[in-house]
């Protein structure tokens, strides 16, 4: 089995970094025409050019804030002009920072979601018409094991996780008569500067080192150790596929077998 993106176009949210880098490159890998959207215009020049040397696909950036939701929808209406339609999205970005949800602010969900869910829907207004057009169309959602078991002091992003999960599952009721999947990718303990941010954290938090805090997320893991971004990216490329047709409204844990519930 051999996964072909080829002639697909692709848009990898939050790719400059961590687990969007990871999918961009092996969507790039199996072929996809991509583009990259984050906010640093020099990390996404570089990835841009050094992707462009190894693969001959189109591939582009747009460098913005996704919560900018009105900046969003413009730019993307232009690169449709330039790409022609995206029939796969990976919706990603950063993750909301540590903190009790009892002690969230308003300021604090509403960054979260604009980031997040409002963002992934004014993406989905501006695909869905190609997507439907082509009768084909993959929408994967970067989510968290937290939308299955609340992780201890990530309060606004455990909240936010279940809202991203009940919108995935709608849509993906509404829009399977159109070829269109929509699905969800689970990290567990992946190894990013997201993680290492999150540990330190932690660790100040509980007064001990980031050597204890990584031990103690290790042994959580069944598998025993933390996740690489490429270990996503596989499920990610797998489910933008062809050979996922069948796969929908689900939610696909990466965890090494962190999550206990079955
Ligand atoms: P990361 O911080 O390494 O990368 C996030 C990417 O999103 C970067 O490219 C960043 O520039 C971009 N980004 C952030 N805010 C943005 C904005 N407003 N506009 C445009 N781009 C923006 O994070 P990661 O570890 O790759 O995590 C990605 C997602 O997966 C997050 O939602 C995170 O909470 C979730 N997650 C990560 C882990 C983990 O262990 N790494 C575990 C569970 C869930």
């Amino acid at each position: 089995m051999k996964i072909d993106l080829s002639k697909r176009n692709a848009i990898v949210l939050g790719s400059s970094d961590g687990i969007g880098l990871a999918v961009a490159h092996q969507f790039a890998e199996c072929g996809a025409n991509l583009l990259l959207v984050a906010r640093s215009i020099e990390k996404l020049v570089r990835i841009t050019n050094d992707l462009k040397q190894k693969y001959n696909q189109h591939i582009d950036y747009l460098a913005l804030d996704i919560g900018e939701l009105n900046t969003l929808r413009k730019e993307l209406k232009k690169k449709i002009i330039e790409f022609g339609n995206f029939t796969i999205v990976l919706n990603n970005s950063g993750g909301p920072p540590a903190g009790s949800v009892s002690n969230a602010t308003i300021e604090d969900f509403e960054q979260a979601f604009r980031q997040q869910l409002y963002a992934f829907q004014v993406v989905l207004e501006i695909v869905k018409p190609g997507m439907m057009q082509q009768n084909f169309g993959r929408i994967i959602n970067i989510t968290s094991i937290g939308a299955k078991q609340p992780i201890p002091n990530l309060g606004v992003s455990n909240t936010l996780r279940g809202a991203v999960t009940s919108w995935a599952k709608t849509l993906s009721l509404e829009l399977a008569p159109y070829g269109i999947t929509v699905n969800n990718l689970l990290p567990g303990f992946i190894l990013t500067k997201r993680l290492i941010s999150l540990i330190e954290t932690e660790a100040r938090r509980k007064g001990i080192s980031f050597e204890e805090e990584m031990n103690f997320r290790q042994r959580q893991v069944p598998i025993g150790r933390v996740g690489k971004p490429e270990e996503i990216a596989y499920a990610a490329a797998f489910l933008a596929s062809d050979f996922a047709s069948y796969v929908n409204g689900i939610n696909f844990p990466v965890d090494g077998g962190f999550l206990s519930c079955v």
